[in-house]
This record gives structure tokens, C-alpha cells and sequence, in this order.
């Protein structure tokens, strides 16, 4: 059974993969021994499939649960969402002997990381996460939060989960798009720290929802070392998981919701990188196809959309990307597998990387 440990001393963890785990969730949350009763959190489209199965586990395992079900989406990851469960769960008689369970993607994780950090100033969460995003990034780092009307994720909380259980069979209910979208960050991971997991990566078939247990296991592990090494992004290291990121975020946010799910802007931001990471650290063709042609494999999107105007995602990038005598901080790679923060990107380089995404590759 694959396992990943993520050590961050009293706040240390297990993410457990094996297919099949669901159904032994009851039995591997009980041994935690996190509280006396479990707040379920899920989701429209996650609840039918899976919610059914995880609270027939939680009751063999004699652990009392109550469910909240909200709608999918982005926008349920706000004030009032949070506000609604924080209220349904003082009715269902939570309180700090109480804990909180994630079932879904990264939407519910984040918003239930949230609730579970501020309610009774905090109570323990375990996270089962339901999309790729979800188990190979988002669960897996502490980092919870909700959006406001100026922006993602600008209010939030650092709540490691006590618990993830990834069941790599769940991702079979999962649509075709958004399954594929998932890779971009799974590609991601293998870019900045792995170059042989991009070969294997390149053997998967994107119509499979087979995933082995094993890659997404090895992928969490890249992500579990850079969190150890930078619990809270103050070290610089946390900052190499935004490669592809930056221009990603701009050209998400310059187009109305939904119209390219998030790993399509970032598999978008992924090639912008590429081509800067050639342009401002040598990167070699050979390196730079091996991650190219594997977000063409996956068919996520690699040119930007005529309608979307460089000044506009140059507009709508991060607030928080300042630029310092007309460089920006930016994550390149020198090599595949080997990526590093720099400095030496200008707002230049980033429109002409944004016209560059204007070619067909
Ligand atoms: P999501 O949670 O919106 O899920 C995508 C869609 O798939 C939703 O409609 C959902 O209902 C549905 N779904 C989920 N699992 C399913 C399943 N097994 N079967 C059928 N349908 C299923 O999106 P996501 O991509 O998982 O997560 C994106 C969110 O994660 C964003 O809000 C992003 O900010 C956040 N995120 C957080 C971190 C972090 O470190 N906390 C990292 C990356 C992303």
C-alpha cells in the first residue's frame, strides 16, 4: 500500500493511496481517534457517487456522522458558504470534540479546511480527495481558503489535515475533461522535480481512469518534500509549485468563469514557462518538448484563444507578482526535473511569452 509521510512535526500526516479505500475510510479514520463525531463535507456531483459508501464505512466503524452537501463549483468557496456550514453544523451539535471530513475536489477541500480551522477556533480534518487536483495537490499542504470578489484564495488558513486517504477508483466518475485537466498539475510536479516520472507519464493513456496508485503516490511525494522543506511559503521552495502558474492565473482570470477549467490555464502557463525557462535559463529543446508533448497527450490546451488580449492577463496576473527593478520572481527550470525561483524575467518577456502561445506547436 503506497504511503507518503508528511513530517512537519506535531503537525505530521499519513496520505494513504490504494484503491478501494473508501470503503475502509471508517476503519482508518477511527484509529485517529480525532473526535467524537464527523461533519461530512461534499459535494453536488460528489455526494451521490461516493457519499453513500463513505458514511456505510463510518458507521461500522462507529463513528457518528452528520452531511452537508454544497453546490459544486468555484463559487461555493466563499463567506457565505462557509457561513451556511458553520451554522449547519452548530445545529447538527458539533462543537471542538467534533471533526470535519473533505469527500470531493479541491473546492470542497479548501472550503472544509476553512470551516474546520475556524470552527470552535479550530477542530480536526481529514481530507478524501476526489478529483487529481485534489489528491495529488490540493490535499496535501494545509493551505485552505475561500475567494473574495477581488480575488482567489485571498482569505484562508494554514490547517494541515490529521488524515488524506486517496482512492485512485473514485476518479472513475470523474468527466473526461476534468480528468485530463488534472495532469497539468500532475505534470507539473514531475517537471520541477521528477524528469523519468514525464516518461512514465507519457505511457499512461489519458482515456484511462486507471491511474496506478503508485505514480500518484510518488507525485503527493514531490509535493509532501517541498511542503516540509517550506510549510508556509516563507523559505522560497513552497513558491516552485507555482511554475506555470503565473501567466496560468492571468489568463484564467482574463476569461469569464468556467470557459477553461483550471488545469487548461495552467497547461497554457506551463508552456509560457517553457519558453521563457529557454529564453532565461538554457533550457534545452529535448527538455522542453518532454513536458510540451506530454500536455499534448493529455489534449490539454497548449494555444491561447485569439479573443484573450496579452494586456489583459498581463492586467489580471497575481496581485502579489511585483515587479523589482523590472524583474519579476518566476519559477524556470534549467532542466526537466530541475526547477528554480529567478529574478530574471521582465514584463517584456512575459508578453512576448504570452504571443508566443499564440503559435501552433
Ligand atoms: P473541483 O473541486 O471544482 O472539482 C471539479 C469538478 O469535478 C466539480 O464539478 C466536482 O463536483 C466534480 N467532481 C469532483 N470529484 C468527482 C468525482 N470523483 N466524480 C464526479 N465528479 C467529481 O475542482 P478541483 O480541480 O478538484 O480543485 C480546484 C480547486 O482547488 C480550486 O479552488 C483551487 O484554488 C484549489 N487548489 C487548492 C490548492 C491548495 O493547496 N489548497 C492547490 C491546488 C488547487
Amino acid at each position: 500500500m503506497p504511503l507518503v509521510h508528511v513530517d512537519l512535526a506535531e503537525r505530521s500526516y499519513d496520505v494513504v493511496v490504494e484503491n478501494g479505500i473508501l470503503s475502509q475510510a471508517g476503519e482508518k479514520i477511527a484509529a485517529l481517534r480525532a473526535g467524537a463525531k464527523a461533519a461530512v463535507i461534499s459535494d453536488q456531483n460528489v455526494d451521490p457517487h461516493h457519499g453513500d459508501a463513505l458514511a456505510a464505512s463510518l458507521k461500522s466503524a462507529g463513528i457518528e456522522a452528520s452531511r452537508h452537501v454544497i453546490p459544486a463549483g468555484e463559487a461555493s468557496k466563499s463567506f457565505a458558504q462557509v457561513s451556511s456550514l458553520h451554522s449547519e453544523l452548530a445545529q447538527a451539535r458539533h462543537d471542538r470534540s467534533s471533526f470535519v471530513i473533505a469527500l470531493g475536489g479541491g473546492v470542497v477541500g479548501d472550503l472544509a479546511g476553512f470551516v474546520a480551522a475556524t470552527f470552535y477556533r479550530g477542530v480536526p480534518f481529514v481530507q478524501i480527495p476526489t478529483t487529481i487536483v485534489a489528491q495529488v495537490d490540493s490535499s496535501v499542504g494545509g493551505k485552505t481558503g475561500i475567494n473574495l470578489p477581488e480575488g482567489k484564495n485571498l482569505v484562508g488558513s494554514f490547517h494541515q489535515p490529521r488524515l488524506v486517504l486517496v482512492d485512485p477508483e473514485v476518479l472513475r466518475t470523474l468527466p473526461s475533461r476534468e480528468f485530463r485537466e488534472g495532469f497539468a498539475e500532475v505534470i507539473k510536479h514531475a517537471a520541477i522535480r521528477d524528469a523519468s516520472m514525464l516518461d512514465e507519464l507519457a505511457q499512461l493513456d489519458p482515456d484511462s481512469p486507471d491511474v496506478p496508485a503508485d505514480l500518484i503516490a510518488r507525485n503527493i511525494a514531490i509535493k509532501a518534500r517541498i511542503v516540509e522543506e517550506d510549510e508556509r511559503e516563507t523559505a522560497g521552495t513552497r513558491a516552485l509549485l507555482n511554475f506555470g502558474h503565473t501567466i496560468g492565473h492571468g489568463i484564467e482570470a482574463a476569461l469569464p468563469y468556467g470557459e477553461l477549467l483550471h488545469g487548461e490555464a495552467i497547461s497554457l502557463g506551463l508552456r509560457a514557462a517553457i519558453h521563457l525557462s529557454k529564453k532565461r535559463s538554457n533550457l534545452a529543446e529535448n527538455g522542453a518538448q518532454s513536458v510540451l508533448q506530454l500536455l499534448k497527450h493529455f489534449r490539454l490546451p497548449v494555444v491561447l484563444p485569439e479573443k484573450i488580449g496579452s494586456d489583459t492577463v498581463l492586467q489580471r496576473l497575481s496581485r502579489d507578482k511585483k515587479f523589482n527593478a523590472g524583474a519579476i520572481r518566476f519559477v524556470l527550470l534549467k532542466g526537466p526535473g530541475d526547477a528554480f525561483l529567478s529574478e530574471s524575467v521582465t514584463q517584456d518577456d512575459l508578453t512576448e511569452a504570452i504571443e508566443h502561445l499564440r503559435e501552433a506547436l
